[in-house]
């Protein structure tokens, strides 16, 4: 489905296939090509049309539909709703969290925009939660204080638990207002790269007709989210396979950090659905099954609002040392039974609902059972705070890659390092998209002359295409992906050891050299799910091997990388990212580079690091 004025293309060129057939192409010129619809997306897609960039968005799902719909908890920004608060607080709180991973002048200008992006939503109609006088409603969060650590700081702001579906759906109304022509349910099969190195655009195939369609453009931005499915266990949609990010690998860039995965403290055991962290800020807590509330032992002063890695480590080592709670004594209670019925009906509505539905419990009167899932991944495509997809080159750790952009939970800024703080994705998103479309209006010309394209376009796409389409080994795709996902989730989650990871990486090697005998069943390309899953596996098991492989090498303790076999942070030897590189049989290369220990401004120093206590 093509929306606004999306007609402007043509079936006039063609080519054979690597099977034989010939694959009509439908030929799109755009400057900016943004692929993803989620928040991320949509926020540079509205920067790029407002600014008269012919622009278009591309999207596997109907924009509605992106995961950024589910979040629940809110966007921070030091608004001081709620009492005192500052953008210098919410840059320590956000350095403290990543673990001194974040690049602070990454994190300055992330924090420094975060109030406006947040007002900007507020005029563009986004219906947040309300105080007694009108203003935005801010709850406390995990990790967020006041006084560099001293307090606890109310800055996240809601739209009760629905914060994320009320933004995705403000902004796709004001996509479509800005006359961006949308590309719905159209998968993205590769970038198309020239021999300089210079990215040109994309090649899709429409989902409904099986079409293929390519899109050049001045400025490709990838906006594809998270690989939250590459895990067994993921509180994120079935669509975050990180095709964004597979992409990249196959261009022979890098990705940066991956090892960093975050677990989420309370996915519904069973299920993975996500409860809210904004549950423990409105007064949740966590109990053993000794009824003990054991966040007090780990964490004395910030208890269950401790930062989300933490709480996932504190639980696990309750379940290890045998006091989980259920049958098999492996999951965790979560109450809220001693709340106020009425604020749990104001302010968490969905999770009494999701609760019900997903573990059969009335929150009012009974715990949840609670795991810590998968949740969000701090790793991604290395870019610099304007959103350009950089990467090292030489001796140049910054060295920008031309006409490619990534943003959102796809691209590592790195404002997240080692772990993300909740609330400061759905605000990474709104700033980086926005500061993307800014750099567009910049740097690319509005109807500006493209050069032509190489010749081989289009090859590397449709060779892709064709060998999912001609896979006739003896494993389904869903075989091979459960084999990932079960790997990746017993041997690359929060307890990391040489050995579990070294288990890890020979299993993982396996299953990519297995995916040569994957059979798919229908050769069609219209509507063709095993075909596109299968697609999708193949993205997912590229950044499975990248992440296990980053996993093994880095020998310390930092944020969501716990090893019990290095439990301290080694600033010494590893305060740098890490950049990993993967090889057309799956062998990847790994190298580093520095960590930005200086600021954006002189307004702000660089915070010196020190123990991550909460
Ligand atoms: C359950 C849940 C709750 C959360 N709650 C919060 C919260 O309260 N606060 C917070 O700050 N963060 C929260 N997060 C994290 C945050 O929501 C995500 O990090 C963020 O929404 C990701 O947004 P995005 O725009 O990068 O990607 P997404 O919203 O995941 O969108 C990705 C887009 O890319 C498109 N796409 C992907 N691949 C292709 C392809 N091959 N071809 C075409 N299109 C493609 C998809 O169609 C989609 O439009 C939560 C996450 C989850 C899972």
């Amino acid at each position: 489905m093509a929306t606004n004025g999306a007609a402007n293309g043509a079936a006039n060129g063609s080519s054979p296939g690597i099977g034989g057939d010939a694959y009509p192409i439908v030929d799109h010129t755009f400057d900016v090509v943004v692929v993803g619809a989620g928040g991320a997306g949509l926020r540079a897609t509205v920067g790029c049309s407002q600014a008269g960039l012919r622009t278009a968005c591309i999207s596997k799902v109907f924009p509605t539909r992106s995961h950024t719909v589910a979040a629940q908890g809110g966007i921070s920004a030091s608004l001081g709703n709620m009492g005192e608060d500052n953008w210098q607080w919410h840059m320590y709180d956000t350095v403290k969290g990543s673990d001194w991973l974040g690049d602070q002048d990454a994190i300055e200008y992330l924090v420094r925009n975060a109030p406006a992006a947040v007002y900007e939503l507020e005029h563009w109609g986004v219906p947040f939660s309300r105080t007694e006088e009108g203003k935005i409603y801010q709850r406390p969060f995990g990790g967020m204080t006041t006084h560099f650590g001293k307090g606890t700081a109310q800055r996240t702001c809601a739209a009760a638990d629905r914060t994320g579906h009320a933004i995705l759906h403000t902004l796709y109304g004001q996509a479509v207002r800005a006359q961006t022509n949308f590309f719905i349910e159209y998968f993205a099969i590769d970038l198309i790269m020239d021999e300089e190195g210079r990215c040109r655009g994309v090649i899709c195939i429409d989902m409904a007709t099986g079409e293929i369609h390519r899109f050049r453009a001045a400025m490709t931005i990838l906006a594809t989210g998270g690989y939250g499915r590459a895990y067994f266990s993921a509180t994120s949609a079935h669509t975050c396979t990180g095709d964004g990010n597979a992409m990249v690998l196959r261009a022979g860039l890098p990705l940066e950090d991956m090892e960093f995965v975050q677990f989420h403290p309370t996915g519904i055991y069973g299920s993975g659905c996500l409860i809210t962290e904004g549950s423990r800020g409105e007064g949740g807590y966590l109990t053993n099954s000794e009824g003990e509330r054991f966040m007090e032992r780990y964490a004395p002063s910030a208890k269950d609002l401790a930062s989300r890695d933490v709480v996932s480590r504190s639980m696990t080592m309750e379940i290890r040392a045998g006091r989980g709670v259920g049958k098999d004594k492996d999951h965790i209670h979560l109450h809220l039974d001693h709340l106020d019925p009425k604020i749990l009906h104001e302010r968490l509505p969905g999770i009494s609902e999701s609760a019900k539905i997903f573990a059969g419990v009335d929150v009012t009167k009974e715990p949840i059972p609670v795991i810590p899932t998968v949740h969000y991944n701090m790793g991604g495509i290395q870019t610099n705070f304007h959103g350009e997809v950089v990467t090292l080159s030489g001796s140049n750790p910054d060295h920008i890659v031309p006409g490619l952009m990534a943003i959102g939970e796809a691209a590592c800024v790195s404002v997240h390092g080692a772990n993300r703080l909740g609330s400061n994705s759905l605000i990474d998103l709104v700033v980086f998209g926005r500061a993307a479309g800014l750099r567009c209006a910049e740097i690319v010309e509005k109807n500006g002359r493209l050069p032509e394209l190489p010749k081989n376009s289009a090859e590397m796409s449709l060779g892709r295409l064709d060998k999912a389409r001609n896979a006739k080994g003896g494993t389904p795709t869903a075989m091979l992906r459960d084999k990932m996902q079960r790997t990746m989730q017993n041997n690359c989650a929060v307890f990391r050891t040489g050995e579990v990871l070294e288990e890890g990486r020979g299993l993982i090697h396996k299953v990519h050299d297995a995916a040569s005998d994957v059979k798919i069943t229908d050769r069609s390309l219209v509507w063709n799910t095993d075909l596109l899953e299968t697609l999708e596996f193949d993205n997912l098991i590229g950044q499975a091997v990248v992440t296990m492989e980053s996993a093994a090498n880095r020998k310390e303790s930092r944020g969501a990388h716990a090893r019990e076999d290095f439990p301290d942070r080694n600033d010494k030897e590893w305060m740098k990212h890490t950049l990993a590189w993967l090889g057309d049989t799956g062998g990847v290369t790994i190298d580093y580079r520095p960590v930005h220990t200086y600021t954006m401004s002189n307004e702000i120093q660089y915070i010196e690091p020190k123990a991550r206590v909460y």
